[in-house]
């Protein structure tokens, strides 16, 4: 039960329940199981499923100290009528290939579909009869993470959640789906800085002693994560690869033991990561293609062994994969490394004095064997959503155009079906859409939002639609210095 433990030591183990209050390894390691290849699933079982079926099968053998009951609870309230599409992730066939559609979710992006489940989950971690503490969430979002947590979080029994956004860089309709959240254990905040500024600031609050027994004796609160480096948020995400195989079963395009392949536009490596535990766990995955926007640190770790922040960061139509840092894939070099935590441990503190790491050549092989990589500039961006909805009369938004992109210009390996994997709703990102079709762009998001659904014949998420009129509640906007008090505060706050 009691299965994992850090990537950079496995002298402490703990159970998943205890891996997702806490967030994140004391050392600064993330939460790694070593049962990963000893819980194999049988393709065979994966055809006729509903979702919440397949969930309960996948949650089950992952998160072994949660009761069966417990589970089932967690996913119909996780996967019920929130969702526009009850088959929560459908697959549909575009051209050649197939598109999974992660954005069905509350709030239109694939992070809905682990953070309509992490709340379940942490909420079940409170210690019996401790109604006095307090998990409070504290997040750096890009723009996506953002909205997903608080509208899994807001009203979450026992639990508070603090945002925090890079000012000026997320897109109007992201801002508006923050700061007009409802809820009282809820607080937005903007901060001057990019992402990874403010991801790193979480992360040195989180390592801070002081703030954590101050937080406790005066405010009975903890403090936990919803980013993706949660383990809470990472096992839900496992459970679409294996949806996708049985729709594709289901579909008569493959037969049982028959090899898969995903690309996946990628930011924090968590998506793309969790497809990689489905593997570990049997799927039949052939290849695995990591698509990066012009921040394409990952393309060039993938293609040369070496990991290198240094360099310029840039903001891109693609926001939630603007991202120099990305944490998750320190569980996949822990597990492509055979669970060399002295590796990591020494990869990761190379990271945080040099900003930069390179890998033996022989695991650099490893990696190569299952990984591919691409990325696509702003133009090609642009060019992917035209001719997507030129060619297949299907709109997409520019993070998975980053994936079209790459897929576009990758080698086709004979007969192996691919699935691109589609992370928004175009119309989060009506502007620099609208302006792919070739559309006027209106000054407002909104009567993008109405050129866009008149010109194509589809409808805008109803969600997303009606933001224009929501009452904005929160307009704070502090330096990247002030986080801590700020978190002090709302957890006092909260607390009253
Ligand atoms: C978060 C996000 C991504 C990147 O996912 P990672 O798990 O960070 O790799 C891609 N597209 C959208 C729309 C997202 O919100």
């Amino acid at each position: 039960m009691k299965a994992f433990h850090s990537t950079r030591n496995n002298d402490r183990t703990m159970t998943s329940r205890q891996a997702i209050r806490q967030g994140m390894a004391p050392d600064g390691g993330l939460f790694v199981t070593d049962r990963l290849a000893s819980v194999q699933v049988d393709p065979a079982c994966l055809s006729g499923q509903t979702y919440q079926q397949t969930a309960a099968r996948i949650l089950g053998l992952l998160l072994d100290d949660y009761t069966a009951d417990e589970l089932d609870q967690s996913i119909r309230a996780a996967y019920g009528d929130q969702w526009s599409d009850p088959r929560i992730t459908p697959l549909t066939k575009v051209g050649d290939d197939y598109i999974l559609e992660l954005f069905h979710g509350p709030t239109s992006a694939f992070k809905d579909v682990a953070l309509q489940m992490l709340p379940q989950l942490m909420s079940r971690t409170l210690p019996q009869g401790g109604a006095d503490q307090r998990i409070m969430i504290l997040t750096a979002t890009s723009g996506d993470t953002g909205k997903a947590a608080l509208a899994g979080f807001a009203d979450a029994p026992g639990t508070g959640i603090t945002v925090f956004y890079p000012e000026g860089k997320v897109s109007q309709v992201q801002r508006l789906q923050m700061v007009t959240q409802a809820g009282s254990n809820v607080r937005v905040c903007a901060v001057r800085g990019n992402f990874d500024d403010a991801q790193s600031a979480v992360k040195t609050i989180f390592a801070d002693r002081d703030l954590a027994s101050n937080l406790a004796s005066g405010a009975g609160t903890v403090l936990s994560s919803a980013n993706s480096i949660n383990v809470g948020r990472l096992v839900p995400q496992v459970v679409y690869y294996f949806h996708a195989y049985g729709s594709l079963l289901d579909q008569g395009r493959i037969q049982v033991g028959d090899p898969v392949e995903f690309c996946v536009p990628t930011g924090n490596f968590g998506d793309i990561l969790a497809g990689y535990y489905a593997r570990m766990m049997g799927l039949p995955v052939a290849r695995l293609t990591v698509a990066s926007d012009r921040n394409k640190v990952l393309s060039d770790f993938l293609t040369t062994g070496v990991y290198d922040r240094n360099r310029p960061f840039y903001t891109t139509t693609s926001p939630s994969m603007d991202i120099l840092i990305s944490s998750n894939l320190e569980r996949m070099l822990y597990y492509m490394s055979n669970g060399d935590t002295e590796l990591i441990a020494s990869l990761m503190e190379d990271l945080a004095t040099t900003g930069r790491y390179q890998v033996p050549a022989d695991l650099l092989a490893r990696i190569q064997s299952l990984f591919a990589c691409g990325w696509a500039d702003e133009g090609q961006v642009s060019a992917a959503i035209h001719d997507c909805w030129q060619d297949h009369h299907y709109l997409i938004d520019p993070h998975t155009a980053c994936g079209y992109h790459v897929m576009d210009r990758e080698r086709r390996q004979d007969g192996i079906p691919r699935v691109l994997l589609s992370t928004a709703s175009p119309y989060k990102f009506p502007r620099v859409v609208g302006r792919s079709l070739g559309l006027d762009t209106p000054e407002s998001d909104f009567a993008c939002m109405d050129a866009i659904a008149q010109a194509t014949g589809t409808t805008a998420p109803v969600n997303l639609r009606n933001l224009e009129t929501e009452e904005v509640r929160f307009e704070d906007c502090i330096d990247i210095a002030d986080m801590p008090a700020y978190v002090r505060r709302a957890a006092i706050e909260m607390r009253a």
